[in-house]
């Protein structure tokens, strides 16, 4: 059985929180236009958009509002999508990349007007740099990087040698990357907090420790919970690597790892020296290092992944080594806080949006890059929703193969490939 009622994982992102509701649990039938099962950015965003269009919302989360992985995450919001233009045009032919990168700026820009608009206090903060770990990779980026300015309009983005990108990162680990200034940064739980209080006054009822037992749709649509069963026209799956036991299409295309954040003491001025532009930034690895400052001047650096169940017992230990291979100069710094989250990726790396029938909607599968793409894929549902399903196409075309092993053995068939790949991040 689903569990609910467990309070934020303690990270520096709890201890930091503001503005949080408390919603209250459903103890009675429901009955509501939409039901979203999941109070992460895709399900908080749909209900605010399906909201602003005048539907009744019910969203109903196992635990506390962003207590997934839009709680828990780097906070980096990216350009575009996860894979580079270059793949998609290869995969999918120019039109359909051209219409995926519109809707990934799209989505880059739907996070900063909501955050605007809704007056969300997340500590936003322009610029994310690229960094290369292999010398070997840079003809590649410079072929990526001259395409979107080329086709693509892209004129944000400046390439960095190896000296400056030393220079604003604060290690010597790399051999050379690009800066976005479009992109950025931001405190993903107060962010979601945000949208969930945007959400309440747009008219949703958000229930919380309130976890979907089945969903069925032969007949009426409907979703049953420990104390209600809620009725509705459409039901969406917003549950991405948390989503258990309610959906086998969906489990066997998405896969849900483990990947793991620390964050150090405040670093007072030894942090403006490390990253003087305050960017955050992610580097070129399979198993992705990404790092930025906090609004109070901690490191905050996410590597490290693990698939199946458990997260390793110390997770300070876990991810310190990873930290101290860019930052040997960080050896004596205290690390006050380290958790864990669920992400899920498809095997595309391409999310993961679909109406699977009459009724049910489901989405997920960002593949790490969720701020921006979470919080718009719920925009897209309220279009769809409302009968306006061109763009929600333009994603739920892209080919979603399930993973070899279904969903009972695809966590060690992927566990082999990712070691394998993680593997060749040190060759
Ligand atoms: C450590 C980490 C770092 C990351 N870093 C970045 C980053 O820097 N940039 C980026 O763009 N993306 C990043 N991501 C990915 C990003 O966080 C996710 O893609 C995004 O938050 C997904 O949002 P979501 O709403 O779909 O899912 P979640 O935020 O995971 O929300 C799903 C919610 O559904 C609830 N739920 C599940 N099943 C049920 C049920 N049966 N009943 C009721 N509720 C249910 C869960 O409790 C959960 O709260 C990272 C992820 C992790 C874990």
């Amino acid at each position: 059985m689903t569990r609910q009622g467990q309070a934020h994982a303690p990270s520096y992102y709890a201890a930091t929180a503001k503005g949080q509701i408390n919603f209250s649990s459903l103890d009675s039938d429901a009955r509501a236009d939409v039901c979203i099962i999941g109070g992460g950015y895709t399900g908080l965003s749909a209900a605010l958009h399906l909201s602003e269009r005048g539907y009744s919302v019910v969203l109903i989360e196992a635990h506390k509002v962003g207590w997934g992985a839009s709680g828990r995450n780097g906070g980096q919001l990216h350009s575009a999508q996860r894979r580079e233009q270059s793949t998609l045009e290869k995969w999918f032919g120019k039109k359909h990349a051209h219409q995926l990168f519109d809707l990934g700026e799209e989505a880059k820009a739907l996070v900063k007007g909501l955050i605007k608009k809704h007056e969300i206090d997340c500590d936003w903060q322009d610029g994310l740099i690229h960094a290369i770990h292999k010398r070997r990779y840079l003809d590649d980026m410079a072929r990526e990087i001259d395409l979107l300015q080329r086709e693509y309009s892209v004129r944000d983005v400046t390439m960095l040698s190896r000296d400056e990108i030393a220079a604003a990162l604060g290690t010597n680990a790399y051999f050379g990357g690009w800066r976005e200034q479009s992109a950025g940064h931001l405190h993903p739980l107060n962010y979601a907090l945000g949208l969930a209080r945007a959400a309440h006054f747009a008219g949703a009822r958000i229930y919380e420790n309130t976890a979907a037992l089945s969903v069925s749709t032969t007949g009426s649509p409907r979703v049953t919970t420990q104390k209600g069963t809620i009725n509705a026209d459409h039901i969406i799956l917003a549950g991405n690597g948390y989503l258990h036991g309610i959906d086998v299409d969906t489990e066997s295309r998405v896969m849900p790892l483990h990947n793991f954040v620390l964050t150090t003491e405040p670093l007072g001025a030894r942090g403006d020296k490390l990253i003087p532009n305050r960017e955050a930034a992610a580097d070129s690895r399979f198993v992705v290092y990404y790092w930025r400052l906090t609004k109070d001047n901690r490191l905050l650096f996410g590597g490290g992944e693990t698939y199946g169940q458990a997260f390793p017992k110390d997770i300070k230990a876990f991810v310190r080594p990873h930290m101290l291979k860019l930052y040997p100069q960080l050896s004596d710094v205290k690390i006050d806080y380290a958790w864990g989250g669920t992400l899920a990726v498809t095997m595309k790396r391409l999310p993961y949006l679909r109406r699977l029938r009459r009724g049910l909607y489901t989405a997920c599968g960002y593949s790490g890059q969720g701020v921006g793409t979470a919080t718009f894929a719920g925009k897209l549902l309220a279009e769809a929703i409302a009968g306006e399903s061109t763009r929600f196409d333009v994603f739920s075309k892209l080919p979603a193969p399930p993973f070899p092993g279904g969903r009972m053995f695809r966590t060690p068939t992927l566990a082999l490939a990712m070691t394998w790949y993680a593997l060749r991040d040190r060759l």
